[in-house]
């Protein structure tokens, strides 16, 4: 017992030595660290929490800490696509990833390409695409979205049929929302979400108990989400619609239907409730470590900088900026 107490005490000292190095670092090379919500729970405490990060939030909200950050340098502890992001909204700055290979099987699923077959066999539909995509594909979209603002978007369009792109689930589910709201149709690409794909209703180990409500993000399966919804409350929705809906409701029990980090913040924001998570965990997300942080920032300002740098061509930033700033405006 007092073996591993002594270990357990090691290993929160050599943590809290990292945090130290990498605020430090932070300061002294003037970065923005931006963590998503499914981060690890040591990689999304905040520096008033004895951790490092600086803001924590969806995709939509990042790109907007990412657009009015003084920053020099950002830090994007996620994905790829998102960091990309970041530089296009934000293209004077330096961004940079702690692990710039973590992809995304969505954003994996489509090409610039695949949007240009779209619009010739679609022609004059507006084609929205779904901000897991990258730079080079948003180039080609109309205008992005993310789960928190697609709703509005689609209803917003000058076209009773859109061409919604690349994540199949979240259209389905989209597909009768947006129908049930604005009377318009989505015509889907067939990508999906290797982690939100996972729930489905034969396999999904919901409590027995009638009073547990349903926390489903829209990359769920269109079935599993409409069969859930008749059997029990809950929500189907976007992340930020997700941490309102358990905010608002008198419930004591959730079952999560997302990324199992997810469930952290909803546990440190709502003590007094509780969370099944079946902890299904994006391989991509978790590519981003403490140490890899700390590697990245040691990085910035020397020979070593570009192993951690996102880059895109000017070009594809200039195109890819037209869709995404049209997205921004729906926050
Ligand atoms: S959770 Fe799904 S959509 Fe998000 S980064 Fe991972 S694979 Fe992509």
């Amino acid at each position: 017992m007092q073996a591993i107490a002594q270990l357990r005490r090691m290993l929160t000292e050599s943590r809290k030595s990292l945090y130290d190095r990498i605020n430090r670092l932070k300061k002294e090379k003037n970065v923005v660290v931006l963590a998503h919500y499914y981060m690890s729970p040591e990689l999304q405490l905040s520096t008033a929490e004895g951790g490092c990060a600086d803001f924590l939030g969806d995709s939509l909200g990042l790109s907007l800490e990412a657009q009015k950050t003084n920053a020099e340098n950002i830090m994007f502890c996620g994905v790829r696509f998102m960091a990309e992001t970041a530089l296009i909204v934000s293209p004077d700055k330096k961004v940079f990833m702690p692990d710039v290979s973590s992809g995304c099987s969505l954003a994996s699923s489509i090409s610039a390409k695949d949007i240009i077959e779209l619009r010739k066999k679609y022609p004059g539909l507006p084609v929205m695409g779904y901000i897991n995509t990258y730079a080079e594909t948003k180039a080609e979209l109309d205008i992005c979205c993310t789960s928190r603002n697609a709703v509005s978007i689609a209803g917003s369009l000058d076209s009773d049929k859109i061409i919604f792109v690349p994540d199949i689930f979240m259209g389905q589910n989209l597909k009768e929302a947006i129908s049930k709201k604005y009377n318009k149709d989505l015509i889907l690409w067939n990508g999906t979400c290797e982690v939100h794909e996972q729930f489905r209703n034969e396999t999904m180990n919901v409590s027995d108990d009638a009073d547990v409500e349903m926390l489903m993000h829209w990359e769920v399966p269109g079935d599993t989400a409409r069969e859930q919804l008749k059997i029990r409350k809950g929500v189907v929705g976007s992340t930020g619609d997700i941490l309102n809906y358990v905010k608002n409701s008198n419930a004591k029990k959730f079952y999560l239907a997302s990324e199992c980090d997810l469930g952290e913040s909803l546990k440190k924001s709502n003590a007094d409730k509780e969370f099944i998570t079946p902890c299904i965990k994006c391989p991509y997300m978790k590519q981003n470590t403490l140490e890899k942080l700390l590697a990245s920032l040691e990085s910035i300002g020397t020979d070593t900088e570009d192993q951690y740098r996102i880059t895109l061509d000017a070009h594809i930033i200039e195109r890819a900026r037209i869709p995404v700033l049209k997205m921004l405006q729906f926050n």
